[in-house]
């Protein structure tokens, strides 16, 4: 059983959730704490913007806290935006005596938009980001003044001048070390990786898989980390940084080549003799030039026949030139390796692309299997998946299966093939092993 841990990637989300936690508060703190000046100098209608931008920093800073921080950190950088933006035209005209300085904010804003692009890509987020960096380009290359503005006159321009640039340094300064601590954390665990294949800390975990009888007829290989300091890591910790570090095409190597040695020596076992082995391969490994020449030389070298392995690809191999991605999986085809297609639903594809890839089979998504629970609707789209995948000719397998119903269910949509925790979870190679002799011993008594 493997052990969860928290990694350097939840670590590196953990510290820009905090980041993003600290900043909403101060934000609405900064604009609160200018209320009482404004009602001081008796600008009433600063006091009306001013006021509404605490109360929706506020909001927002609740939103944060106890629903959705991306959207609570939108929502703040939103109305700050406005508001600069209106400022600064309105309010903070530059004279020939004191410069325009509030539009300095719209690099705190897009520092912060950076921040929370890191947590939670979004198009709304990028825009935010543009917008406030335009913004800066434009006031600060511009001495912008319309004849509508109402100036602050210059006596208190220069004194809030000083307090906005000071209190921005620090700002700038707090946000350069925040997101630095970030890209600390993930560089630790590139360099951890990195040296993690030839210390020999990567296991393989098998996963069965069975046919509509629950019988057993083959194995997903799944990656594990087994970190000298923090326990077995899942892949989902480690994946999305090896991506980042392009280390994909490596750790895909040590994968074929561990894989294959296993099915070498499953070839000697009766037991095993007949098991498929499906492998995942990340579209970085596919893509390479030589990917299907080392992968037959490795199966050449290990005497395996290429019709023991299986290939999950993801849809986001369809990334490259369609035709080229044709051409290479009709090679592996045609040497009578086969191809799967994972996680099936949850990405792009389009059914022009199904009906032209050389695919032997589907992976329905497990969020679909488990949508049939949700009712008659998820249901529908469940079946609707499986009969569109047999309708290309397609063979179907359900992921996610953790219990009879969703089993019983499966098989009257058509499915072929099954895995999930009903049948057994992904464990480490040696107690895959002997669970297979003891259900080979129990069928002997
Ligand atoms: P995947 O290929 O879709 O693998 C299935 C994942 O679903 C596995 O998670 C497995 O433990 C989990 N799973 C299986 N049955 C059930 C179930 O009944 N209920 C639930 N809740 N989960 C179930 P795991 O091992 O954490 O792998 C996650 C993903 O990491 C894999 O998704 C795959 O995309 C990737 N991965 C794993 N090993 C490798 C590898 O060697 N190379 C590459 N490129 N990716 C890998
Ligand atoms: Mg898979
Ligand atoms: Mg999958």
């Amino acid at each position: 059983m493997t052990r969860s841990h928290p990694t350097f990637h939840t670590e590196r989300l953990q510290h820009l959730h905090y980041a993003c936690r600290c900043a909403l508060p101060l934000a609405a703190l900064v604009s609160g704490a200018w209320i009482p000046f404004f009602v001081l100098i008796q600008n009433w209608h600063l006091v009306a913007i001013e006021s509404t931008l605490f109360a929706f920093l506020t909001l927002s800073w609740q939103i944060g806290r106890h629903w959705n921080m991306s959207l609570g950190m939108l929502l703040a950088q939103m109305a700050c935006l406005l508001f600069i933006f209106y400022f600064s035209i309105y309010f903070d005209v530059p004279s020939e005596e004191v410069p325009r300085v509030s539009h300095l904010y719209l690099l705190i804003i897009a520092l912060a938009g950076y921040g929370n692009f890191q947590r939670d890509r979004s198009q709304l987020q990028l825009a935010i980001i543009f917008l406030s960096l335009a913004g800066f380009a434009v006031f600060s290359s511009t001495s912008l003044r319309f004849d509508f503005a109402l100036p602050l006159p210059d006596s208190v321009r220069s004194i809030t001048a000083w307090i906005h640039v000071s209190f921005l340094a620090a700002l700038l300064c707090v946000g350069v070390i925040l997101l630095q601590e970030g890209m600390t954390v993930d560089s630790k665990l590139r360099r951890e990786l990195r040296s993690a294949i030839p210390r020999q800390q990567f296991e393989l975990f098998f996963q069965p898989q069975v046919n509509r009888d629950g019988r057993l007829i083959g194995a997903e290989a799944l990656i594990r980390w087994k970190h000298p300091k923090r326990g077995y890591i899942q892949p989902g910790h480690f994946i999305p940084t090896a991506e980042r570090a392009g280390l994909m095409a490596d750790l895909g190597n040590w994968v074929i080549e561990n894989a294959v040695k296993t099915l070498a020596d499953w070839t000697t076992h009766q037991s095993t003799r007949d098991l498929v082995m499906a492998v995942n391969i990340s579209a970085d490994h596919f893509l390479k030039h030589d990917f299907v020449s080392r992968l037959i030389d490795t199966l050449n070298a290990h005497q395996v026949s290429p019709s023991r392995l299986k290939l999950e690809l993801t849809e986001s191999v369809f990334v490259t030139e369609v035709d080229e991605l044709i051409g290479k999986m009709k090679v592996l085809q045609h040497h009578g390796i086969s191809i799967a297609l994972d996680d099936f639903g949850t990405g792009y594809s389009s059914l022009s692309y199904l009906r032209r890839l050389p695919l032997q089979q589907l992976k329905i998504d497990r969020s679909f299997v488990r949508a049939i629970a949700e009712g008659s609707r998820g249901a529908s789209l469940v079946t609707r998946i499986s009969q569109m995948g047999q309708d290309l000719g397609l063979e179907m397998l359900a992921e996610g299966i953790e219990n009879d119903e969703q089993f019983q269910f499966m098989l009257s949509c058509g499915c072929q093939s099954f895995q999930g925790y009903y049948f057994g979870r992904p464990v480490a190679l040696e107690t895959f092993e002997e669970r297979i002799r003891g259900l080979i011993n129990q069928a002997d008594h």
